[in-house]
């Protein structure tokens, strides 16, 4: 896929950009490639992107949208600006910029709420299936990070990106690459709303030494805070519990067979930690 069809104004680079890692060369190694539906997802896996920029490996952030149908009656306004003015993407990048992240990419499709409530946006199964496959192979993407099977906590658009990314990651011809998806379950998970039910972690990060990363990705998405907070508030919680249900971060493995392997093993690798979801992990 050409370049000029992606949102070049969107698109940051301030992590390593050389491709060469303190692990070896990008063509050896690849690194992560993380495709969200929109801008502020990035905190489910806030810990690992951490891990990963931390020791030097490259990450890139894609979003489908640009969050449009999050944003407030007011703050929609905004939207007749360039989209590199618009209020979500400015976020966007700022927390890109927080996470050391090496690209951000904005695919060009719009975010909307439709009246029944979250939506999907209007999209090609065909086209878009090719723009994530092109991504990874213009990335050279070693692993692929996406939503979890049940939507997070239900949001259709994350449903249809992980069945997207995960057909052209684990079932189509050629494209095949190792895949995890984030908000993974396991026995002893703290109780959280975005956890995936249908989904085993096979493997867990402790995220603690990147809490610092996550709460800036957090509050960088400033538009969300006050919709975040509310939500947390609803569920009679508060963000400091908030932030202690995600301090470990599940993920599961799409793969079968070696590839499977080589995504366990690159997990463990890359975030120095060990593969096993049911391990007991005290609250
Ligand atoms: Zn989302």
């Amino acid at each position: 896929m050409p370049t000029g069809n992606f949102d070049l104004g969107g698109e940051v680079m301030t992590g390593p950009s050389s491709g060469r890692t303190s692990r070896g060369s990008a063509s050896e190694l690849g690194g992560l490639i993380v495709f969200t539906a929109h801008p502020d997802d990035e905190f489910f896996c806030a810990g690992l992107i951490g891990a990963l920029t931390h020791r030097g490996i490259p990450v890139h952030l894609v979003c489908w949208t640009g969050g449009e149908g999050g944003m407030s009656r007011r703050t929609r306004l905004l939207l007749t600006l360039p989209k590199r003015f618009h209020p979500r993407r400015i976020e966007m990048r700022r927390s890109a910029r927080h996470l050391g992240a090496t690209s951000l990419t904005f695919l060009p499709y719009v975010d909307y709420r439709s009246k029944a409530g979250l939506a999907a946006p209007v999209f090609d199964s065909t086209a878009l299936k090719q723009e994530i496959a092109d991504l990874m192979t213009q990335r050279e993407a070693g692993m692929v990070v996406t939503h979890g099977s049940d939507g997070d906590y239900g949001h259709p658009a994350h449903q249809v990106l992980h069945r997207l990314v995960r057909e052209v990651c684990c079932e189509a011809k050629g494209t095949s690459r190792p895949l995890l998806t984030f908000n993974a379950n396991w026995a002893s998970a703290p109780h959280a709303r975005c956890l995936n039910q249908s989904d085993r972690a096979d493997c867990v990060l402790d995220s603690r030494p990147y809490r610092r990363q996550k709460l800036q990705v957090f509050f960088s998405h400033r538009t969300q805070v006050g919709v975040l907070k509310s939500m947390v508030k609803e569920s009679g919680s508060s963000l400091r519990e908030l932030m202690h249900a995600t301090r470990y971060e599940g993920y599961h493995c799409w793969n079968e067979g070696p590839l499977r392997e080589q995504a366990l093993k690159r997990f463990q690798d890359w975030t120095g930690t060990g593969s096993g979801g049911d391990k007991e992990i005290s609250s």
